[in-house]
Order: structure tokens, then C-alpha cells, then sequence
């Protein structure tokens, strides 16, 4: 439905975007304290209110960015990259490269926003004591002080996505030492405050109208999706742990560099070998690069006479490695497998094999 998004700035590494639904959040924004200010400082011209509507939605729209800066720089002192906040209809996101590897981590990462978001209401909340009472400023400062309050509340209802669905997991994390228990029991609870949230939503369009009643309908199925969804992650998380990458791993037998391209290939198919997966190449004893049928698709057919090995091999520099006893879960988190066909295999930096596309599928099928 959204999914365009505009790049704003790149603050301390991270880069921030805006999705596009955010423009029409932003006009109800402006409509809404437009409406709200007259309430507590009476008797300005219409003009005032609306410049200070607009002053407000920029605040309002600083005040997301805080909350979700906070989730980023904690992520970052622990270590985390973080790719981008993405501002939109909901608020707003920070994406993180992976997820959190600890219990403590994710808990301080998540609380991190609401806890913020309450400072900075509180502040505002101050604030507003030092201008006059009835000034639209005063107004404007105990709107932005009550909005930021009730985003801290917001964001701390229990479930997945918001940031009380994640605090949750985390602290039955930290308890049980079991993060699947933790992502089981957490999603049941946001579960089921999703289906009380649909609930009101139905009961709402019957007695407070439409919009209300709709509002809550959406949200409360977006909760029910989210919810589900992280446990299917956490599911997936705890099969692939334990694996090692050394279970996986295949060990084809090596071509040599100077073969042609043709010989290489017949060898292949004379031992029972696929002709499309990576196989080491050897110079001298050494690996110096990999070879696999695949990379010929570009070739004429008649040139594999002369072509040699090395002159199509992918060489081993520039070849992914993954330490033979990485977690597999790790070495997906870590990004090292999922762009290229195939990864290298090492032991004690020493190449043993590839683990290829294909493997992982494999496993897939027979596990899921
Ligand atoms: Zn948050």
C-alpha cells in the first residue's frame, strides 16, 4: 500500500527516510493541534493557531525522530548497525541489520524509545511552566508534552511490533534463557491484546462511529499479523541453531587452473560431481580461486576448448568465508550468505568447502 519512501538526511551513520504516507499524517497533525490549541489559550486570530499548528507537526514529527534516534544509538553501543529510520504512518521504524543476540540487549534497545519519548513529554511538560498561562506557546508545549506521554504509553502496550511487545519478549528472555519460549509467550499476548483491539473496533462502529471504529480494526489486525509473524521468525531462528556450518558443508573434488574449461567439466561429470556447483581450483597445492559451470552461461560453447580455468575462476580473494564452526543462524544474521550462491568454508582459515544456495534449500525442504 506504502511503500515509497524519501531520503531526508544521513545523522551519525544512519540514514533517515520519510515515507510518503507520512504527508497526509502530517496534514491531520497540523488539522489536529490547530483544533486543540484555541482549547487552552482562547481568544488569538486563526492565523496564530495555524502557524503554530505548523511549528507543532514539525515538533511532533522531531519527537518520532528522538524516540526512534534513541532505539538507533543504543543499538549502536551495542554494536548493531543500524540501516536506516524510516518515518511513517505509524510512527516510525529503526531497521537493524539483525537481530538482537541478547536478551539484555534487546531489552535496552527497545525500552530505550519509550523511555525517551517520556523524558522529552516531561520536558515539554516543564517547559511550558516558564511562558505565560494561556500563551498558545504554553499550549502548544502542553500538547507536544501530552503527545509524547501518550506515545511512551503507546509504545508500550505488549505487542509485536511496538516496543512493549519486544520488552516483553525480552524480559521473559532474560528469565527463561529461552528465546523461543520468550517469542512464544510474548506473541500470544500481543495476540491476544490484538484481537480485544479488534474487538473495541467493532463494538466502536456501532457506538462512536466509523472512523474510530475502523481505526481500531486495522491496527488491531496490523498487531495480530506482527505478532504471528515474529514468532514464525523466532521459530525459524531456533531451527537453524545449532546447525553448524560444517554439516552443511560439501567438499567437491578440486579442478586444476591451467585444465580448459571443457576438461574441467568432463572431469567433473566422469566422478558424479554437479557441474554447477563451486568447485576449488589448485595451483600448485594451493586454492587460488573457484570454478563453476555456471559462470560459463556467457561463453560459446565452442570456446571451452580454449578457455582455461583460471581465466573464468572467481578468484579466492574475493570469495565470501565463513569459519567452519559458525552457527548457521549467525552466519545468515551476519548477511555472509544470503547474496551470493555460495560461501567458502573455512578451517582455521584454511579452505574445506562451500556452502552452497542449493544446500540451503535443501535443509529447508527437509525441515520446514
Ligand atoms: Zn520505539
Amino acid at each position: 500500500m506504502f511503500t515509497g519512501s524519501l531520503r531526508l538526511a544521513k545523522v551519525a551513520g544512519i540514514q533517515i527516510r520519510l515515507d510518503y504516507s507520512l504527508l497526509f499524517i502530517a496534514g491531520l497533525v497540523v488539522y489536529q493541534i490547530y483544533l486543540d490549541l484555541p482549547h487552552r489559550a482562547p481568544g488569538f486570530s486563526n492565523d496564530i493557531y495555524f502557524w503554530y499548528a505548523l511549528i507543532g507537526a514539525v515538533l511532533f514529527f522531531s519527537s518520532i525522530l528522538w524516540h526512534e534516534f534513541a532505539h538507533a544509538l543504543v543499538a549502536k553501543a551495542f554494536g548493531y548497525h543500524v540501516q536506516r529510520i524510516v518515518l511513517n504512518v505509524l510512527g516510525g521504524i529503526a531497521v537493524l541489520e539483525q537481530e538482537a543476540r541478547r536478551a539484555t540487549h534487546e531489552f535496552w534497545i527497545a525500552i530505550s524509545g519509550p523511555l525517551s519519548s517520556a523524558i522529552l513529554g516531561g520536558g515539554f511538560l516543564g517547559a511550558q511552566l516558564f511562558f505565560e498561562e494561556g500563551s498558545v506557546i504554553a499550549a502548544l508545549f502542553y500538547w507536544l508534552g501530552m503527545i509524547n506521554l501518550l506515545l511512551a504509553a503507546f509504545n508500550m502496550l505488549p505487542g509485536f511490533p511496538l516496543d512493549g511487545g519486544i520488552v516483553l519478549r525480552a524480559v521473559i528472555w532474560l528469565i527463561t534463557q529461552n528465546h523461543l519460549t520468550a517469542s512464544r509467550l510474548a506473541s500470544y499476548v500481543g495476540q491476544f491484546m490484538a484481537a480485544l483491539l479488534i474487538m473495541f473496533g467493532f463494538v466502536s462502529l456501532f457506538l462512536q462511529g466509523f472512523i474510530m471504529g475502523i481505526w481500531g480494526i486495522f491496527i488491531g489486525w496490523f498487531f495480530l499479523t506482527s505478532s504471528r509473524l515474529q514468532l514464525f521468525f523466532a521459530q525459524q531462528r531456533a531451527g537453524l541453531r545449532g546447525i553448524s556450518i560444517r554439516q552443511l558443508m560439501r567438499s567437491p573434488s578440486a579442478v586444476n587452473a591451467d585444465w580448459s574449461v571443457y576438461y574441467a567439466l568432463d572431469n567433473v561429470a566422469l566422478t558424479g560431481g554437479n557441474q554447477n556447483a563451486p568447485m576449488p581450483v589448485l595451483r600448485d597445492g594451493r586454492v587460488v580461486g573457484v570454478f563453476s559451470g555456471e559462470s560459463l552461461q556467457q561463453r560459446p560453447r565452442q570456446d571451452w576448448w580454449r578457455l582455461r580455468v583460471h581465466e573464468v575462476m572467481t578468484p579466492i580473494e574475493l570469495v565470501p568465508r565463513v569459519e567452519a564452526d559458525t552457527d548457521l543462524y549467525d552466519a545468515l544474521q551476519a548477511g555472509q550468505m544470503q547474496v551470493v550462491p555460495y560461501v567458502l568454508v573455512t578451517d582455521n582459515e584454511h579452505p574445506i568447502g562451500f556452502v552452497s544456495r542449493q544446500d540451503l534449500l535443501r535443509l529447508g525442504e527437509n525441515r520446514l
